[in-house]
């Protein structure tokens, strides 16, 4: 019988879970470890902000979830790891001390290093949670004239949601935008393709944004935002009445110890998900170290990779499932100018792009899939 253990239920750890449990025989033991109960579907953060939903359709209780498919559930946070004597020790209600396990896996998503921005925490919203998320929806709803800038931080790998938060704000301002009351714009820290891990759909996306009035500002990687200006790190100043901002990522610094991190503390994998160095230990998600910006369809490409190989370890074969490093993401602008980008970051030959109505809706009814698989 072989132990596994999983560190967060996320997109990542829920689908290593789930794949792990329908293909191994239930005489193994498969733990899953997160310090929330709530699974939140983040794609739907900004339909939840503009109320086109409510919290309890993007969220569900991850332990009932895993408990329908044979997975135990601790609420807890691992604090520590030990490689060498394959344990994890836990920080938490259900359970404070060590777990062992024979097998490991890390889906602990990023962490948001809000600290590198001085002002970010006072004076900026973000959608990184549904409380974050209706918060931000209701400043949006109670305002009536000025500036508004949504942008990502310099390290914030998160482009989607600023592009689709400026898009619904565009259609809720609509009349005050064109009468000149409200001002939108959307920062970026470099420029759009660096954004987009090197895909170029700049143009079209240029063009989408300007149809919408949305005016664009590159290379300003915000560096201090006081009440009333965002200021770079060159020290030019923007002056804001409404800040959304995504704030720099990080990884997690308890990892450091054991030497599997890169210098933003993100696990180092290599194309089989497997950990730099460690024996039987997998990374799946937001805190692996690949670059580019970070999706909710690579954590759950890389943890089916990371489950078919950790499937062939437990049954004593050689783990040789490989991932392929990609985007294939919908831009919901609500309407003609909703994007289809699928791009190789390992690859650049590969680059499709379409663009129509049918993205926005193909999005909604993925979202809509996700919501009942798991209720
Ligand atoms: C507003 C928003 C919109 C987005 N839109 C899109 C989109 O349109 N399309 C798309 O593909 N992606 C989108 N994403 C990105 C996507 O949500 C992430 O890439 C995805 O959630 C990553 O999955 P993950 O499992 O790695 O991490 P997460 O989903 O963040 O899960 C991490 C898990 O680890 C747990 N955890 C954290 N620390 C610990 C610890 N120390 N010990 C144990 N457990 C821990 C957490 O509680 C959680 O359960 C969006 C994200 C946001 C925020």
């Amino acid at each position: 019988m072989a132990k596994i253990l999983i560190l967060g239920g996320g997109f990542g750890g829920l689908i290593v879970a789930e794949r792990l449990a329908s293909s191994i025989d239930s005489t193994h033991d498969i733990t899953v470890v997160a310090p929330s109960r709530k699974f939140t579907f983040y794609p739907g953060l900004v339909h939840l902000a503009f109320g086109q939903c409510s919290a309890d359709d993007i969220t569900f209780d991850l332990a009932t979830k895993l408990k329908g498919v044979g997975v135990r559930y601790i609420e807890g946070e691992m604090i520590e790891l030990d490689s060498s004597g394959k344990k994890a020790m836990i920080a938490g209600d259900d359970i404070s001390g060590e777990i062992h396990y024979d097998f490991l896996v890390v889906a602990i998503g990023r962490r948001l290093a809000t600290g590198r921005v001085p002002g970010f925490f006072e004076y900026s919203n973000h959608l990184l949670g549904t409380g974050a998320a209706l918060k931000f929806g209701k400043a949006a709803s109670n305002f009536d004239r000025g500036k508004i800038i949504v942008g990502l931080c310099p390290g914030a790998r998160l482009p989607v949601p600023v592009c689709e938060t400026a898009f619904a704000l565009a259609k809720r301002f609509e009349k005050q935008i064109a009468g000149g009351e409200v001002h939108l714009s959307v920062v970026f820290p470099e420029s759009l393709q660096s954004a987009f891990g090197g895909a170029s759909l700049h143009k079209e996306l240029e063009s989408a944004f300007a149809r919408h009035h949305i005016n664009v500002l590159y290379d300003f990687p915000i560096s201090e935002i006081t009440p009333e200006h965002l200021i770079s790190s060159q020290k030019n100043k923007i002056e804001y009445d409404l800040l959304m901002l995504v704030p720099p990522f990080r990884g997690n610094a308890q990892l450091r110890r054991e030497g599997i991190v890169d210098a933003e503390d993100f696990v180092l994998v290599d194309d089989r998900m497997k950990i730099s160095g460690l024996e039987s230990s997998y990374a799946v998600g937001d805190i692996v170290a690949f670059s580019g910006p970070k999706f909710a369809h690579m954590a759950v490409r890389q943890a089916e990779v990371a489950a078919a190989n950790l499937i062939s370890e437990i049954n004593s074969s050689q783990p040789e499932t490989t991932y392929y490093h990609e985007i294939a993401t919908v831009i919901d602008a609500g309407g003609p100018d909703s994007i289809y980008l699928h791009y190789g970051i390992w690859d650049d030959s590969m680059y499709r792009l379409k663009k129509g109505t049918l993205w926005g809706w193909a999005k909604e009814a993925h979202d809509r899939w996700w919501k009942l698989r798991n209720r």
